[in-house]
C-alpha cells in the first residue's frame, strides 16, 4: 500500500462493472473507495431480474466473454468467481433445417487455428468461403496498427473494398459483427469490428474461446461487496447520485439522495446519460470530457427466455444465420424436466415496438428452424426483456465522442479530479463487460498517477501467436 493515501476518499458513482474494477484497484492501492450505487445489488447492466410471474431469478440477458476479455478475467479472478466461468470451444452454427456445423480450433497455429474447421462449414459453398478467407486475409495483414485507418469508415465499406457480396456480408460478417459490437455491419466502425476479428478470432489460439457464467449473473457480484469491504472500501446500495459536487477547479464530492459524500477526486462509472444528469453547465464548460454526452447514440438488445415442457435442445448454443434471432442458449432442464432456452437479438431495433405475443411469433419461427425436432412446440412460459438502451452505438461518429478516463489524457479542459469510467469510455472496445473493466482499471490508474503512485493498469492482452505477428503488416 502507497504511504499517505489511505485517507484519500475517492467517491466512485456506479456499481457496475466499470465501478466495481475502479474501486477494487483504488482499495488495492491504498484509497478508500465508497462505491454509490442507486440499485440494491452490484453489476449494473450485466444483471438478473426477479420474474415477478414466478419468483425466479432470471438474466436480463446472457452475457458472453471471450478468451481475449483479458481484464474481465482479471476481475473475476479478484472476486474469486472464476470457476464460475465455463468455457467453450466449440461454437455451433446453423442455417436451420437440422444442419449444424461447427468452428473449433485445430491444430494449426494461429491466425489458422481455424480455417480446417471453417473450410469444413456447410453453411458456405466453395466461391463464399474463398471470399471470406480472401477478407479474413487482409484483416491479418492489416495487423492492429493499421485498423486504425479505417475509424472514420463503417465495416460494410470495408467489405465492400474486399468485394464480399450480399449473402456472405449477412451470413457471415453480420451474424459475429452484430452480436459483438451490437450493430449491424452497416452502422459499425470499421475500426471496432476489425478488432473483433483481430483479436477476438485470429492473433492467438485461446482468444476466441467463448466463456458463459454458470450461475445467474447477480451472483457472480455477491461477493464485491465483501471483496472490496475487506480491501479496505465501502458499497453503498440504493443510493442516488444526485449531482456531483464542484468547486470552480476540482470537485469536492457526490450530493446523494441520502447526503453528502466527500470526496479528494471522483470516479463516475455510469453511462453517459446518467453523467449528463449529474453535472451542472459550470461543469460543462470545464471539462470537454463531458460536452455532447446527449449527442451519443445508444442501441437495444432484446434477450427471450423461453420454458419448455421437455429437452428440445442437447448443444450448449447455437448461432443462427440469416435469422431474426442469432443466438440460442441451453440454460439447462430442471428437476421436472423442463428446458429454459434464452433467445438474442442484438441491434434489436425493429424489435423493441413489437409486443411480447408478436415477438414470441417471431422467435418461434426461427427456433423451430433451428430445431425441426421441436417443430409447433409452444413454450410453457416465456419472459421477453427489452432492453433498448442496452449499450452505445458503435457507430464510426462514436469513437471521437468517447472520453478518456484521466483528465491529463483529455483532448480539451478537463476538471482535474474528475475521472470517467464506463463501458462507453475510450477504451477502443465496443461496449462489453471488458470494455468496461478496462475502463475501471484505466480511471484508477489515472487517479494513481496523479498522486505519482504505481498502479498496475491495464492487464495485457493475450500476446498474438508467432504466425499472426509475423504476417502482420508494419
Ligand atoms: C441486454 C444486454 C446484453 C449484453 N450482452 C453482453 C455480452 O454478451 N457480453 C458483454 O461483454 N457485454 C454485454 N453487454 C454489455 C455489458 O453489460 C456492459 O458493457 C457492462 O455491463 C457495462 O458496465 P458499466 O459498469 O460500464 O455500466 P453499468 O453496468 O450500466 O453500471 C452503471 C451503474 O451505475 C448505477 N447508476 C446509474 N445512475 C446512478 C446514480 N445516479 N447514482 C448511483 N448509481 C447509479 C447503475 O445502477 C449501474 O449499476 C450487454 C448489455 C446488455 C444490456
Amino acid at each position: 500500500m502507497a504511504a499517505g493515501t489511505r485517507d484519500k476518499t475517492v467517491a466512485v458513482i456506479g456499481g457496475g462493472l466499470a465501478g466495481l474494477a475502479a474501486a477494487l484497484r483504488l482499495a488495492d492501492a491504498g484509497y478508500r473507495p465508497i462505491v454509490i450505487e442507486s440499485r440494491k445489488m452490484l453489476g449494473g447492466r450485466a444483471t438478473s431480474v426477479v420474474d415477478p410471474r414466478n419468483n425466479e431469478v432470471i438474466d436480463n440477458c446472457q452475457h458472453v466473454l471471450l478468451g481475449c476479455c483479458t481484464n474481465l478475467i482479471d476481475f473475476y479472478d479478484r472476486l474469486g468467481v472464476l470457476d464460475e466461468i465455463q468455457w467453450h470451444r466449440t461454437l455451433y452454427w446453423t442455417r436451420g433445417h437440422g444442419e449444424v456445423s461447427t468452428l473449433k480450433a485445430g491444430w494449426l497455429p494461429a491466425p489458422f487455428h481455424l480455417t480446417p474447421s471453417f473450410l469444413r462449414l456447410k453453411l458456405f459453398d466453395f466461391v463464399q468461403r474463398r471470399h471470406i478467407a480472401r477478407a479474413m486475409w487482409r484483416i491479418i495483414r492489416l495487423g492492429p496498427g493499421q485498423r486504425h485507418a479505417w475509424a472514420g469508415r463503417t465495416f460494410a465499406e470495408f467489405l465492400e473494398s474486399c468485394h464480399q457480396p450480399e449473402t456472405v456480408v449477412r451470413g457471415f460478417w453480420d451474424v459475429i459483427v452484430t452480436s459483438s459490437c451490437n450493430v449491424d455491419v452497416h452502422r459499425v466502425g470499421a475500426a471496432y469490428a476489425l478488432q473483433v476479428f483481430q483479436q477476438g478470432f485470429l492473433e492467438h489460439r485461446w482468444s476466441y474461446t467463448m466463456g458463459l457464467a454458470t450461475v445467474p449473473l447477480v451472483n457472480l457480484y455477491d461477493a464485491a461487496g465483501d471483496v472490496l469491504r475487506d480491501a479496505g472500501g465501502t458499497v453503498q446500495l440504493g443510493t442516488s447520485a444526485r449531482s456531483i459536487s464542484f468547486g470552480g477547479r476540482r470537485v469536492n464530492g457526490v450530493v446523494t439522495a441520502d447526503g453528502f459524500v466527500e470526496a479528494a477526486a471522483v470516479v463516475s462509472a455510469v453511462p453517459f446519460d446518467r453523467l449528463d444528469k449529474l453535472v451542472s453547465r459550470t461543469m460543462r464548460e470545464a471539462d470537454g470530457r463531458l460536452q455532447g454526452l446527449d449527442q451519443i447514440q445508444v442501441s437495444p438488445i432484446l434477450g427471450v427466455h423461453l420454458w419448455f415442457e421437455r429437452k428440445i435442445m442437447t448443444l450448449p448454443h447455437l448461432v443462427l444465420v440469416d435469422s431474426g434471432v442469432q443466438w440460442l442458449f441451453n440454460k439447462g432442464t430442471d428437476s421436472e424436466g423442463r428446458q429454459h432456452l434464452h433467445a438474442v437479438i442484438s441491434a434489436a431495433d425493429e424489435w423493441m415496438p413489437l409486443s411480447e405475443p408478436q415477438i414470441l411469433e417471431r422467435v418461434l419461427a426461427d427456433l423451430h428452424r433451428a430445431l425441426p425436432g421441436a417443430a409447433g412446440l409452444k413454450p410453457v412460459q416465456a419472459r421477453c426483456i427489452k432492453e433498448k438502451r442496452a449499450t452505445f452505438a458503435a457507430t464510426p461518429d462514436s469513437v471521437s465522442r468517447r472520453p478518456s478516463a484521466a483528465p491529463q489524457h483529455s483532448r480539451g479542459p478537463a476538471i482535474e479530479n474528475l475521472y470517467l469510467a464506463g463501458d462507453w469510455c475510450d477504451t477502443g472496445w465496443p461496449a462489453t463487460m471488458e470494455g468496461a473493466v478496462r475502463s475501471g482499471y484505466a480511471a484508477a490508474a489515472a487517479v494513481c498517477r496523479t498522486d505519482g503512485i504505481d498502479s498496475p493498469g491495464l492487464v495485457e492482452d493475450v500476446p498474438a501467436g508467432w504466425l499472426s505477428r509475423l504476417l502482420r503488416g508494419r
